[in-house]
């Protein structure tokens, strides 16, 4: 952003009307000013009843000039990670020295929040598959693009949080188009150890916002229902790193994970799937390291027979990213989300756990 040229201005004629400084954030109904900040309940929708349906919006314009970042979290309604990183960045952060605006969006599927489901009840319509919007479609297209145009496309870059859907669990990780050079900066400024390189599907935020060049990753952390403090607190780190990069907050420094692989091929990570209905016995957990051929569970019936007992092993070694927690499967339902890991990234990785089993902490917050 740029404040407005004074020549520009001195050449206007005097019934144009006052020109917004660039510095200023405008919204349909209203402006936040340099040094400035609003909490602003924002409508969206109206419920059965004719009441709105409001989203929260933290805006906060700093004193200084900057670029304008926006947080989202809650686009599925029961992924409760990231409205806890976005509150917290947005209330409880000092931002005396904000080079820029923040644009904070804590619960952007408010119907499903109050549901505590991941879709929007109406319809069951996914919020996330109806970005950017449209004016005169769906419900869910008419919210997307209140948001979309209003506290979207101002921004310069973004980040949207999600966590596992719900009886799944996820590892920390970036999801991001790294053939967007604003998208990679992002993602590779989050620091987290592991970057998922692709567009998304259509219609998900990042997707839709970085090809309206408003440069966007989403943010995968922990499982739905939950607030995960270790995981907060190391997203906490991550938009830190991110506003250091972009110098939203000058002099601080851009942080580096110790160890990162960007998996960008469909041969470098796969979906176990169960073919059987069973019971799963899960023998790792998020972020576990497993050779090719290591058990990753056990399906076994209700009467535990020898002979009916699946076991399934690793394809190759890797790193479990996503993994089920609800331990029942139909035959189809994911069992866990491997990625594979180049030689030098996994010696980094195991060197980065030897050092930190000698300190405090078993194994890093992942
Ligand atoms: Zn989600």
């Amino acid at each position: 952003m740029s404040g407005n040229d004074a020549a520009d201005d001195d050449s206007r004629e005097s019934s144009d009307p006052p020109a917004i400084d660039d510095d200023v954030f405008t919204y349909d109904g209203g402006r936040v000013d340099p040094g400035e900040s609003a909490n602003i309940r924002y409508g969206i929708s109206e419920t059965y009843l004719g009441d709105p349906v409001r989203i929260p919006v933290t805006i906060i314009n700093g004193d200084h000039p900057g670029p304008t970042a926006f947080l989202s979290a809650a686009a599925h309604g029961d992924e409760l990670n990231g409205i806890e990183v976005v509150r917290e960045v947005a209330h409880d952060w000092d931002h005396a020295e904000l080079h820029g605006t923040l644009v904070c969006l804590p619960v952007m599927n408010v119907p499903g929040f109050l549901a505590q489901e991941r879709y929007l009840p109406i319809y069951d319509r996914d919020l996330n598959r109806s970005f950017p919007g449209r004016e005169g479609s769906t419900s869910a297209r008419r919210m997307a693009h209140r948001i979309f145009t209003n506290f979207i496309e101002p921004c310069d870059f973004g980040i949207d949080f999600h966590t596992s859907t719900r009886g799944r669990t996820n590892m920390l990780h970036a999801r991001a188009n790294m053939d967007d050079p604003g998208a990679a900066r992002v993602a590779c400024a989050f620091s987290s150890h592991v970057i998922i390189a692709g567009q998304g599907p259509s219609g998900t935020l990042r997707r839709e916002a970085t090809d309206a060049g408003v440069p966007t990753v989403t943010i995968e952390m922990g499982e739905a229902h939950r607030f995960q403090r270790r995981l907060i607190d190391r997203a906490l780190t991550g938009v830190a790193s991110v506003f250091a990069e972009f110098g939203l907050h000058p002099g601080a420094a851009v942080h580096w994970p110790g160890w990162r692989t960007v998996i960008d091929s469909d041969d470098e990570k796969t979906w176990l799937r169960a073919d059987a209905g069973g019971i799963v016995d899960m023998k790792h957990g998020r972020g576990s390291l497993v050779e090719e051929g290591d058990v990753i569970c056990t399906i076994t019936n209700p009467f535990k027979e020898k002979e009916d007992i699946v076991t399934v092993e690793a394809p190759f070694t890797g790193l479990i990213v996503g993994v089920l927690e609800n331990p029942v499967v139909y035959p189809g339902n994911p069992l866990c989300h491997l990625v594979g890991l180049e030689p030098d990234t996994r010696t980094a990785l195991e060197n980065d756990r030897t050092g930190s089993r000698t300190g405090s902490r078993s194994q890093l917050p992942m």
